[in-house]
């Protein structure tokens, strides 16, 4: 992939989930996998993104992604503000520089891990935003929440920071008029676009993980413009 991403300039990066690269089974394993992707996308001048997944797997990724971050300045990380160790995170990867994703979180998560109200975690997602940009990190603004949206264009016109400083990103297919208005800002957004032969199989994964993105889709479906 990151060959034909190479010969076709496509202006795009590469997001990876570390279970699908043996987190669970032997995470030396996942961090010389990784270490070899990594590797290989440095020489090609792009950039590879970790994934964060369910609260399980979070301390082990991070592990990875900081040993990774030691050598490679071509990776990045991502946190979630719903969970309640965030802040804690975000003072750590401060302290490397990273290169963040910040999004709220899709995985259903029990409450003395994850903060559940909407205000809460929109807040936790301010505040983390804000502490991130004010350190100096790259962060990738990932929401389709308008309200965040907005809270972010005003930390970064606080801030005066450049668009080179941050994007936005959004999920293929999700609010695409909102999507054009961020772009028609002027801020640079990016796509996620997940690919590969088994959709089928990623999709019902997903949905498992969160049965809300059904009603998401459901009400995209029936949205009449
Ligand atoms: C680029 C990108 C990368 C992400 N990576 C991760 C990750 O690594 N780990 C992780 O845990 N989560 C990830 N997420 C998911 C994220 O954590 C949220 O669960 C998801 O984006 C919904 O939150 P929201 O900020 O859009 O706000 P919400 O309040 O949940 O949603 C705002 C509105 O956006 C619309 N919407 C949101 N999601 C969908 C959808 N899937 N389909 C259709 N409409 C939708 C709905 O209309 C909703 O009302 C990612 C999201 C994006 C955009």
């Amino acid at each position: 992939m990151l060959e034909a991403i190479h010969s076709n300039g496509l202006e795009s990066n590469v997001s990876i989930k570390l279970t699908m690269l043996g987190l669970l089974i032997d995470e030396e394993f996942c961090f010389q996998r990784m270490h070899e992707i990594v590797g290989d996308a440095k020489k090609r001048g792009n950039f590879i993104r970790i994934d964060i997944e369910d609260s399980s797997v979070a301390d082990k990724t991070f592990r990875v992604y900081r040993r990774l971050r030691e050598e490679f300045d071509n990776v990045g990380a991502a946190i979630q503000a719903y969970m309640r160790r965030t802040q804690d995170d975000v003072g750590d990867f401060l302290a490397m520089n990273a290169n963040l994703r910040l999004c709220k979180g899709i995985y259903v998560e029990p409450r003395r891990i994850a903060w559940k109200g909407h205000h809460t975690i929109n807040a936790n997602f301010a505040l983390a935003l804000r502490r991130l940009l004010e350190g100096g990190c790259y962060v990738g603004i990932a929401t389709h929440d308008e309200h965040l949206i907005w809270e972010a264009e005003r930390i970064v016109r606080e801030f005066g920071l450049d668009r080179t400083k941050y994007e936005f990103q959004m999920l293929l297919g999700v609010d695409e008029e909102l999507r054009d208005i961020i772009h028609a800002a002027g801020h640079r957004l990016r796509i996620y676009v997940p690919f590969g032969k088994h959709w089928y199989a990623y999709s019902m994964r997903r949905l498992r993980e969160n049965p809300k993105i059904a009603g998401y889709a459901a009400k995209a479906a029936l949205r009449i413009k």
